[in-house]
């Protein structure tokens, strides 16, 4: 009888939050005033424009300040006064890991957080990653059941948090970047649901991740700087393995991002066919011709490079040796292969690997793009209609225009002059919904000093 009534009581608890929440499904009009908007990140700024929003999208923009009872319907619109700040679409980063992040006990948390937990603290950090200007974001790799929960909550409108478009588990070979070394398999099982071997284990696990919710496939093409093995950046998954992953995923209609250091599995990856390239430190003149020839977006993450060298320098304990030693090798070449990148003409992609930086500092990799060589204006196409169209977020995001979710943000100061102006933004809204930025930083996790 007890669980009957708890049952009635979840059942009308979360009815009345879910009508608390579709208020957007009424008629609510907003109208914002845009001193200066930058619509399209390939265009010219305009002055002086009104974005006339309904509910969750925007309905038109028109030159001028329109009030209220200038627009069809929307006399009680509220308008949002930006005449003095410079408006854009919401940012996206495309490689994201928002169900954790660095922590001193972070071996420990990998096998003792739920999945329960790991969505929780999902929550959490997708908020602060929304408040810094990220209204969508690509995660590559985490707890699987975890992240589907989280992307489908938020993209349903029962929490708040940036869009998401989620792969499940990273996929990756026995003892290879994804598998998680140096832990007992009775602590942390062997071989999980990302771990595959040969090409029908390889088709096989793609499918897996694609049954169970993934909008994208993630794979580890080469070794990677955090897991706690000595087997280097080079090539992992082999010619003939990774063929088969990309095959699989783009039969079922799924993009694929491949994690890559090394140069030989990078180039690898690329003939393979993947979308993606996440990282690129060791790529030259050569793997950005192919590139050019694939089609295929680079994902910089240089503040993942910036994090990792900052912290094996300062605190030499804080990373098993292996570790260490990779992230000081890795973390200095990275800006030098965007600038080599971006010279040829390569696609790139905004994404930092946010979850090895802390979440809410996403924006930083925008200064460190520019100081790698990229204009204010190529990096914020890069944060908009690249990402978005590597997304396939085109329809609904990466630039303001009628028809489009209305995912907007406002600085102070002008970013195509000064890209740092992206660090404080001013004013956020994700989807019709304003996002109250006023909110002091939680420190979860407050790092000893080690
Ligand atoms: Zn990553």
């Amino acid at each position: 009888m007890l669980r009957k009534t708890l049952i009635i009581f979840t059942v009308v608890t979360s009815m009345s939050i879910c009508t608390a929440l579709s208020a957007q499904s009424f008629n609510e009009w907003k109208i914002i005033h845009a001193g200066t908007l930058l619509a399209d990140a390939r265009e010219n700024v305009r002055t002086e424009q009104s974005i006339i929003i309904r509910n969750n999208e925007i309905v038109e923009v028109r030159d001028g300040y329109v009030s209220p009872n200038q627009v069809n319907g929307a006399a009680n619109a509220k308008v949002i006064d930006l005449k003095n700040q410079f408006v854009m679409a919401g940012l996206i980063d495309s490689h994201t890991h928002i169900l954790g992040q660095q922590e001193p006990n972070r071996r420990e948390l990998r096998v003792t957080r739920s999945s329960q937990f790991s969505t929780l603290m999902g929550v959490e950090y997708g908020m602060r990653t929304l408040r810094a200007g990220f209204t969508s974001i690509r995660n590559v790799g985490g707890d699987r059941n975890a992240i589907f929960a989280l992307r489908d909550a938020i993209n349903q409108g029962v929490v708040m948090g940036p869009r998401i478009k989620a792969a499940g588990q990273g996929l990756t070979p026995t003892g290879g970047h994804g598998d998680g070394g140096g832990f007992r398999d009775d602590i942390f099982p062997h071989p999980h649901s990302g771990v595959c071997d040969g090409v029908a284990e390889c088709r096989k696990a793609v499918r897996t991740q694609i049954k169970y919710g993934a909008d994208h496939i993630k794979y580890v093409a080469t070794g990677g700087v955090l897991s706690m093995t000595a087997t280097g950046t080079g090539q992992q998954f082999t010619d003939e393995e990774q063929i088969a992953l990309v095959q699989a995923a783009h039969a079922m209609g799924r993009k694929v991002a491949a994690h890559a250091h090394g140069k030989i599995g990078l180039e690898a990856a690329l003939r393979a066919g993947v979308d993606s390239i996440e990282h690129g430190s060791y790529l030259d003149a050569d793997t950005a011709d192919l590139f050019v020839a694939t089609g295929a977006y680079l994902v910089p993450t240089l503040i993942a490079g910036h994090t990792v060298e900052r912290i094996a320098s300062e605190r030499p304990a804080f990373y098993t040796p292996e570790v260490r030693q990779k992230a000081l090798e890795v973390g200095p070449v990275m800006k030098a292969a965007l600038r080599t990148a971006h010279e040829k003409g390569v696609k790139i992609a905004f994404g930092t690997d946010a979850g090895v930086n802390d979440h809410g500092t996403n924006a930083y990799e925008a200064v460190l793009m520019n100081e790698a060589g990229m204009s204010e204006r190529a990096i914020l196409i890069s944060a908009t209609v690249n990402a978005a169209d590597l997304m396939d977020l085109t329809d609904i995001a990466g630039t303001i225009e009628a028809g489009k979710d209305a995912d907007i943000i406002a600085v102070s100061g002008n970013p195509l002059e000064n890209i740092s102006t992206l660090l404080e933004p001013q004013f956020v809204m994700a989807r019709g919904n304003e996002i109250n930025l006023d909110v002091p930083p939680v420190d979860l996790f407050p790092w000893p000093n080690i």
